[in-house]
């Protein structure tokens, strides 16, 4: 071990405005989860995504668990969702006691695999049930098969959730991740490209489906001088204050996407051998804001396991982590359906990701080359 100071995967990067929109809270006394920084921050997302309706919410999980009760999902329908992602896509499925189908992703972007999706949803509606909605994942912030999942969904008439929960700043043939969904999703966690210290967003063009989710989000309370319930509402709205800290990420969010660009440029620069290879975009009609930069580490080329790497950073006191381990292979999930043929666990079996946040120094990059010289001399 070393007294060296941790370098982390992904950590908060302060642009430096988040203290003034903060100080205004505090001057107008707006400490409320409503009020003109909750206003600013849904208008402000709305004009960075080209979406027209944002609901500032708690979290992402908050906002794909509405997104799912907006659609109608019961207990007992289906819901088709990425296996290889983060809990937050999917638990939402089961907090409303439906059934979550799982889908093995495809190599090139790590995300849903269009022709897994289409035999499961013949499947499905060959044993007696159409799914009802379909959770896309761009997982690290590289933008899904979008066309191909939106026709298919179109042509069975599913309804399409985007999770780009790690793609804010992301973009598809031109057009903003969070925008490709009749519902889509942002996260603002602590580790997220932008963060509000926690918080989520709901985006969608339905007007009519933002106000029933801004209801449901401050506990359905209905219109009467007292508290007058008749649906089951949450807690889940996002304070001023967090979409003060939101406001001020949002001006510096692109400066540093074209940071973790660079810095995973500078990854695939410096590790440049046999055996390991980076997720990368595709063609020009990709553009990732590469939240993390991920490394897969083929053991009999390359001569050393995921498992070596991770561990020789943390002797230095360095963070890296595995990539996600799919949803299917989850003692939680073990009961669902799964459809595909084991990408998604060779993924997380061999995938690390490395330190990639914007506030990366120079002297961190040099510890971390440091080690990767070490490790591959
Ligand atoms: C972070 C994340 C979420 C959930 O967001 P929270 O704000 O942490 O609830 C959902 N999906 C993916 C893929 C995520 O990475």
């Amino acid at each position: 071990m070393t007294d060296k100071p941790r370098i982390w995967l992904s950590s908060p990067h302060m642009g430096g405005k988040e203290i003034d929109f903060i100080q205004q809270a505090f001057t107008q006394n707006w400490i409320a989860p409503l009020g003109p920084n909750v206003d600013g921050f849904e208008k402000e997302l709305g004009q960075y995504t080209g979406v027209d309706h944002v609901a500032a919410l708690s979290s992402g999980t908050a906002a794909i668990h509405l997104a799912l009760i907006l659609l109608g999902i019961e207990r007992g329908d289906e819901v088709l969702v990425q296996s290889f992602t983060f809990c937050g896509s999917s638990n939402p499925i089961l907090y409303q006691g439906a059934t979550p189908v799982l889908i093995d992703s495809e190599r090139d972007t790590y995300n849903m695999d269009p022709d897994v999706l289409e035999t499961a949803i013949k499947d499905r509606i060959q044993k007696g049930k159409k799914p009802k909605a379909v959770i896309l994942v761009h997982l690290y912030g590289m933008p899904a098969r979008v066309d191909d999942i939106i026709e298919i969904c179109q042509r069975y008439e599913i309804s399409l959730i985007e999770d780009a929960a790690e793609a804010l700043g992301s973009s598809y043939k031109g057009r903003k991740a969070g925008s490709f969904g009749v519902f889509s999703v942002l996260s603002f966690n602590g580790n997220k490209i932008i963060t509000t210290s926690g918080g989520g967003a709901l985006l969608s063009q339905n007007e009519e489906m933002i106000a029933k989710a801004r209801f449901l989000a401050t506990q359905a309370r209905d219109t009467a001088p007292h508290y007058e319930h008749s649906e089951l509402g949450f807690n889940y709205r996002m304070s001023n204050i967090c979409a003060g800290i939101g406001r001020g990420q949002l001006e510096i969010l692109d400066k540093h996407v074209a940071r973790r660009r660079e810095i995973n440029q500078w990854y695939k620069e410096t590790v440049s051998r046999e055996g390991i290879s980076f997720l990368e975009e595709p063609n020009d009609d990709y553009f990732s804001n590469h939240w993390l930069s991920v490394m897969q580490v083929d053991e009999q080329k390359a001569g050393i396991s995921r498992e070596q790497i991770r561990l020789a950073f943390l002797d230095e006191n360095i963070e890296s982590r595995p990539t996600w381990k799919p949803m299917h292979l989850q003692p939680l999930y073990q009961e669902f359906p799964f459809y595909g043929a084991g990408v998604g666990q060779d993924l997380f079996e061999n995938g690390l990701c490395l330190p990639s946040g914007s506030n990366l120094t120079e002297a961190e990059q040099e510890r971390i080359q440091n080690v990767l010289s070490d490790i591959f001399s």
